[in-house]
């Protein structure tokens, strides 16, 4: 006999903690092994499901409700984030920080990242008109900072590294002023996938990410995902999907599940270029400033080692000569692309400040780099190439 006739025995909790990510983001979500079954969970196309009488709990119904192809890529990432009440799947990374940000009452108060992602300060703008939310931007590596933002707040979301700054938060201090002030603690971990940082185990109360970016890894879907440490949280975030309709197609679903499986190969390549062309243009003499938690001389960076288990695959890059020189790099490259987005396998740039929406605290002449898994030589050659002709 072999395993494969073998009776499913879904595993206990503590065997799956024991399991590393990498193993998790290939394992977890499968079928089970049992003999002919498909080793991928399949594709559903239906919006409604056989039903009459009273429907039992848990039956399926309709698939605004839910859907047999979103479940695997949850199981997956609750799995890999260490989410013990499973993981809501949204229509994109947006419809998830909706989600949580509908739990602060009317006139609540959010304390947030003065460089958290622009949409996400976009809403909150549009939520202080629309429900009186007393938004407070804050330096979030600066501990103190944050605390003193805290009396009296509903929420704290934090972004870490943050978008574009790459500035690292100190988590666990940031947790455990929260709580002490019944305050909740929203992470949007989509920067630092679950390989390089899991909130749960630092306290967090919601998780959330834009699976569009490192977790499906292709630039081939937009999606947000979800998690809850509380049953509670974890109800408020399905209601929210299923009243707001703010869903997933299944086909995305699965293509983030197939991107899902090599996350840690991706991941590991991605920052392993990252921290090789973050020393680099450090040293090159067409580069005035490098953010990147790898370089410990940047403000905030130098606990990133102790709060991360790794640093990302995101890079700052100031050239010298100012914006027009930034903007002269976009344009010079040639392997890299000139896009917006971030975490997919190929490398991308731009410069945030040609957005009229990005924060004025983020300097004009900052370039965004999203360092994909091409060779980093490759990578480096172009770019070493652009810097110096923008020069000219
Ligand atoms: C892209 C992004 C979002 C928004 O996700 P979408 O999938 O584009 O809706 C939220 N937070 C961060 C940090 C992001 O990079």
């Amino acid at each position: 006999m072999t395993t494969h006739d073998a009776t499913p025995d879904p595993a206990p909790v503590d065997a799956a903690a024991a399991l590393s990510p990498a193993t998790l983001a290939v394992v977890a979500g499968r079928p089970a092994p049992v003999q002919g079954a498909p080793v991928n969970p399949p594709v559903v196309l239906s919006s409604t499901y056989v039903s009459q009488g009273p429907p039992v709990p848990g039956e399926r119904l309709y698939a605004r409700m839910g859907t047999e192809t979103w479940e695997p890529f949850e199981e997956a990432v609750a799995a890999l984030e260490g989410g013990r009440h499973g993981a809501t799947v949204f229509g994109s990374g947006m419809a998830a920080v909706a989600a949580v940000l509908a739990l602060v009452p009317l006139g609540g108060a959010v304390v947030v990242p003065r460089h958290a992602y622009q949409a996400t300060l976009g809403l909150l703008d549009q939520l202080a008109i629309e429900r009186g939310l007393d938004v407070r931007r804050v330096d979030v590596a600066d501990t103190d900072e944050v605390t003193r933002a805290l009396d009296d707040a509903d929420l704290l979301w934090v972004e870490t590294p943050t978008n574009p700054m790459l500035e690292v938060a100190d988590l666990p201090a940031l947790v455990e002023a929260a709580h002490s002030r019944h305050v909740l603690v929203a992470v949007d971990s989509t920067f630092a996938t679950p390989l390089v940082q899991r909130p749960f185990e630092h306290g967090a109360d919601i998780v959330v990410h834009s699976a569009t970016k490192y977790l499906a890894g292709h630039s081939d879907v937009v999606l947000g995902i979800a998690l809850g440490a509380s049953e509670h949280l974890t109800d408020h975030l399905r209601a929210y999907r299923t009243s707001h309709g703010a869903i997933a197609g299944p086909f995305e679903v699965w293509l983030a599940l197939r991107g899902l499986r090599t996350l840690a190969l991706r991941v590991e390549r991605a920052q392993a270029n990252a921290a090789v062309l973050a020393a680099r243009l450090a040293a090159h003499p067409d580069v005035v400033e490098v953010r990147h938690p790898s370089l410990p001389q940047d403000p905030g960076h130098g606990r990133a080692a102790r709060l991360m288990d790794g640093f990302g695959a995101i890079l700052g890059v100031r050239p010298r000569g100012g914006a027009d020189a930034a903007d002269a790099v976009v344009a010079r490259v040639a392997l890299w692309t000139p896009a917006t987005s971030l975490g997919g396998v190929e490398s991308t740039l731009e410069r945030r400040r040609r957005f009229g929406t990005e924060s004025v605290t983020v300097p004009e002449d900052l370039l965004r780099l999203s360092v994909g898994v091409e060779d980093v030589e490759d990578l480096w050659a172009d770019l070493d190439r652009a810097l110096r002709a923008a020069q000219g």
